[in-house]
């Protein structure tokens, strides 16, 4: 069978003519995947149009009001889960940033407290090497005076 036409895709769609000729029609659609495509496009067409016929049939204004009411709240709603979301988003951003920037403060904290703490050791050893310098000076003058002291008593004794 050759595909269907506008025609007869339009006769199975509102189930109109001989049952034998739909039998087939249907049979081909089960077949071939381009008419099948273009029914369905027919079927959302009618469902479409279905609604919004079904929409202008509302006959009480009270409902109607309804409807946009709840459409203004939808929209609202829309609105505020819009804005919540550029908030967070916005946050995210904002809270990354401050992160960021605690953690260049904190690195460059502690490169400066390594920094200082280079220096105290340096200057720890500095002062280890001058106490231990001024000891062994100390233990030289000390040394020497013993020994002067000794020679000049072994001097003064000599003189006896
Ligand atoms: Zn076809």
């Amino acid at each position: 069978m050759n595909c269907l036409n506008e025609q007869q895709l339009m006769e199975l769609l509102y189930r109109e003519g001989d049952p034998e000729n739909l039998k087939k029609y249907k049979k081909h659609l089960s077949e071939c995947g381009k008419c099948t495509e273009e029914f369905l496009e027919l079927v959302e067409v009618r469902e479409y149009l279905k609604g919004i016929g079904e929409e202008k049939q509302l006959p009480i204004v009270i409902v109607m009001d309804r409807k946009k009411e709840k459409k203004i709240f939808s929209r609202l709603m829309l609105a505020a889960a819009s804005l919540i979301f550029a908030f967070s988003l916005i946050f995210t951003v904002y809270q990354s940033h401050k992160i960021q920037q605690a953690e260049k403060r904190i690195a460059q904290t502690s490169k400066q407290l390594q920094k200082e703490i280079e220096e105290v050791s340096y200057k720890t050893e500095k002062t280890a090497r001058d106490n231990y310098l001024l000891i062994m000076g100390l233990k030289n003058y000390i040394d020497t005076a013993i020994v002067n002291r000794q020679n000049t008593r072994r001097a003064s004794y000599d003189k006896f």
